[in-house]
């Protein structure tokens, strides 16, 4: 097999080979603990690459290597630790009505299911045609707000999963609309 990102040939398991994932590791972000939207890794290559190859092309080797690295990371398990509730951001179901690979989601699922933390999943309305993201932004938030598992969270830890972030705008937007309880964020890469 060969490297979904640089084509050099790799072990059949693999989607990436030594150098692309330690070039990933290099694009590493900065964290703090006070910020309320944090970016595991910068947008940049050979990550785009793969993150492409898992939304567009809906490789399954580039998404178990994408998994992988956002479950290992130890940020992702500090914050996995603070939460009570795990949740994709509801900017992925614009991902889902363009019928491209929901990856926030499946973040979000696979830290519920490895840190046993309740996965709030938005629903997924059919037939949306949704020309501008921010007509979906605005859709998308009354979808939540008449969802019922949000109802009663009082003041529980929610953490927001998103996939890649051109700005926290749409997840402020959302922290705003749920003001009874703590949210904090936590996207896999930041295009900003
Ligand atoms: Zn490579």
């Amino acid at each position: 097999m060969n490297c979904t990102t640089c084509g050099r040939k790799v072990e059949l398991s693999k989607a990436l080979c030594f150098q692309c994932l330690k070039q990933i590791h290099k694009l590493s972000q900065k964290h703090s603990s006070e910020k309320k939207i944090s970016s595991l890794f910068s947008y940049q290559e050979p990550l785009r690459s793969l993150i492409i190859s898992a939304k567009v092309d809906r490789n399954i080797r580039s998404y178990h290597a994408i998994k992988k690295i956002f479950l290992a990371r130890s940020y992702t398990k500090q914050l996995a630790t603070w939460a009570n509730y795990v949740a994709p951001a509801p900017s992925s179901l614009w991902s889902r009505a363009h019928l491209k690979y929901d990856l926030a989601y499946m973040l979000a699922y696979h830290l519920s299911r490895q840190y046993q933390i309740t996965l709030i999943s938005p629903p997924f309305l059919q037939g949306w045609k949704v020309s501008k993201q921010s007509k979906a932004t605005a859709r998308q938030k009354s979808a939540w707000e008449n969802m019922p598992e949000l109802h009663g969270l009082g003041d529980k830890k929610l953490l927001l999963i998103d996939d890649v972030t051109t700005s926290g705008e749409t997840l402020y937007h959302l922290e705003k609309a749920f003001p009874t309880y703590y949210a904090k964020a936590l996207c896999l890469a930041d295009a900003s």
